[in-house]
């Protein structure tokens, strides 16, 4: 399985397309698709049918996936838009684990 360098809660910029230099929160990840949705981009129109009369149908607005390489760690340490390093750390147990660093200015992410 692909792991993405972004997870559910991160913020994010977005690199390209309309959406480019917005920020947002990330809603899901998809590593699968290597794909993630973020709060309020990459919107698309949805038409949604009635399902009880007298309720409208119409167009509903909701955030399509986004390629996860279109997207940017924003460090929530300096506030910066940045990649990621992994280290390899133990936990309080002395387990090893992989953690994600900002490249920027070398804090857990
Ligand atoms: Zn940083």
């Amino acid at each position: 399985m692909n792991k993405l360098h972004v997870k559910k809660g991160d913020t994010v910029i977005i690199l390209s397309g309309d959406d480019r230099g917005n920020k947002g929160k990330v809603l899901e990840v998809s590593p699968k698709e290597g794909k993630v949705i973020v709060e309020g981009q990459n919107l698309v129109k949805k038409h949604v049918k009635p399902r009880k009369a007298g309720e409208n149908g119409g167009i509903v607005e909701a955030e399509g996936a986004l390629y996860a390489t279109k997207v940017q760690v924003i460090c929530p340490s300096c506030k910066k838009p940045t990649r990621v390093a992994h280290k390899r750390t133990a936990d309080d147990n002395g387990k090893e684990r992989s953690v994600r660093i900002c490249k920027k200015c070398g804090e857990v992410l």
